[in-house]
């Protein structure tokens, strides 16, 4: 365990007392946050310093959704006509890049995107896997990844009915069962669920019985497009919360994935069964969806997070996404700019921390030492007045220098000095187009 100090940093804490401290220093003892504030720099003997130079500095980002195996899609157009709705997507490209990964492509992927996420200033994922030709023990290869770069990772496998009958349960129930026996606070796991859409009742029956004996929580979509409402209500005469309630699926460990056509019935029943919510607005746009009622969701108490479901591993832009697709859709420029900023950092920090049981997303004593350093001297104030102006239109720009994972400094001057970046990337062009003709 080494210590670490960061010094000269303008610390943007995010703590309970909201505290922006300039000129300000942190102590790090192995992966824990000792001390925060104006001490002087020789207060503690440690193995290394970092200068911020004046930088802001802040708690590194958490991802409350990501695909890591989309990762190989870049620049991908899958075979036939392209898709003309929500459905054809699925079938077209997702469907049948995820049906052609192998077991090397599952790791590579993931390490290529958790390297991303890093340099983007994100320390924290909470994935959505599926493989379904390597379903077993394919978490193992993502969590290798997320060992190998240093990130916090909470894992799951999607379980369908859209290859073979329950596919993916077992690699759920193995994998929370292997991170409660290793006991390591580095990796968590959920049970992951694709959507109702493509689960039929026996396979339900089944989650819902391991998952809650298991009690790790669900990852699922929700009523991101039509089509998934639509269809619960043609088979089983239920609306989308209603039948996931029939299976005791919500919680607050639960995660429904996008919520585009929640009403106000759903949003109650979010809020009653205390169960978590996370959007990603450049997904829905992608996908040219409707546009998910997060005002709505917020009022009605709803705890919503944000992720960014494949689109990239950067988190920031996903706030501006969110607040801009908001007013362009309520066509009222006075709405959603502090909710996007308060549901990227607190409420993605609330829904970890329901997770995780290392306390994370605080510059404080006690805290994970996640920690990032943009190249970002403000040349405007900056306090909690201001500090959201600057995390959209300044922070969303610029490269992030240094990041602290865990204790470890990951990101040195926009590079990961512990990984041979290189070599992964060109192993990653070499699978990715063996992927490609695989599917073609
Ligand atoms: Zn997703």
């Amino acid at each position: 365990m080494s210590s670490l100090l960061i010094t000269n940093g303008y610390l943007v804490t995010l703590d309970e007392n909201d505290r922006f401290i300039e000129n300000g220093s942190i102590y790090i003892d192995g992966n824990q946050i000792i001390d925060v504030g104006n001490f002087a720099p020789d207060t503690y003997r440690v193995d290394r310093t970092i200068d911020a130079g004046g930088s802001l500095v802040m708690p590194g980002l958490i991802n409350a959704h990501h695909h890591l195996y989309s990762t190989f899609a870049r620049g991908f157009t899958p075979p036939g006509p392209p898709a003309r709705n929500f459905e054809e997507n699925l079938k077209n490209l997702w469907w049948k890049l995820d049906n052609a990964l192998d077991a090397d492509d599952v790791y590579y992927s993931a390490l290529l995107a958790i390297m991303n996420a890093a340099r983007a200033g994100c320390t924290t994922i909470i994935d959505h896997h599926a493989s379904p030709s390597c379903s077993d023990g394919s978490l193992d290869q993502v969590e290798r990844a997320f060992k190998d770069v240093g990130l916090s990772g909470c894992l799951c496998y999607e379980v369908s009915d859209r290859n073979r009958p329950g596919e993916g349960i077992d690699e759920n129930a193995r994998y929370i069962r292997k991170c409660r026996d290793a006991n390591d606070p580095q990796m968590t796991a959920m049970f992951g669920l694709h959507a109702l859409m493509t689960l039929g009742t026996r396979t339900l029956d089944r989650c819902a019985d391991i998952g809650n004996s298991l009690d790790a929580g669900f990852h699922v979509h929700a009523a991101e497009d039509e089509i998934d409402v639509s269809t619960t209500m043609e088979r089983y005469g239920r609306r989308i919360m209603d039948r996931f309630l029939d299976f005791a699926i919500p919680g607050p460990k639960t995660i429904f994935v996008h919520g585009v056509h929640f009403g106000p019935r759903e949003l109650d029943l979010l809020r009653s069964t205390d169960s978590l919510l996370v959007n990603a607005p450049e997904s829905n746009m992608n996908n040219g969806l409707s546009v998910a009622p997060i005002l709505d969701m917020l009022k009605h108490g709803v705890t919503v997070g944000v992720g960014t479901d494949g689109m990239s591993s950067h988190l920031i832009s996903q706030a501006r996404a969110m607040y801009l697709h908001q007013r362009t859709y309520r066509r009222d420029p006075t709405v959603a700019f502090s909710e996007s900023c308060d549901i990227l950092l607190k409420n993605n920090r609330e829904i970890c921390n329901r997770l995780f049981r290392e306390p994370r997303g605080m510059l404080a004593t006690g805290y994970l030492a996640d920690i990032i350093i943009p190249d970002y001297v403000p040349f405007t104030p900056l306090n909690a007045e201001t500090f959201y102006g600057h995390l959209l239109y300044g922070l969303s720009y610029a490269r992030i220098r240094t990041t602290v994972a865990r204790g470890q400094v990951i990101v040195e001057n926009g590079l990961l000095p512990h990984m041979d970046e290189n070599a992964i990337r060109a192993e990653c062009v070499e699978k990715a187009s063996r992927l490609w003709k695989r599917i073609h």
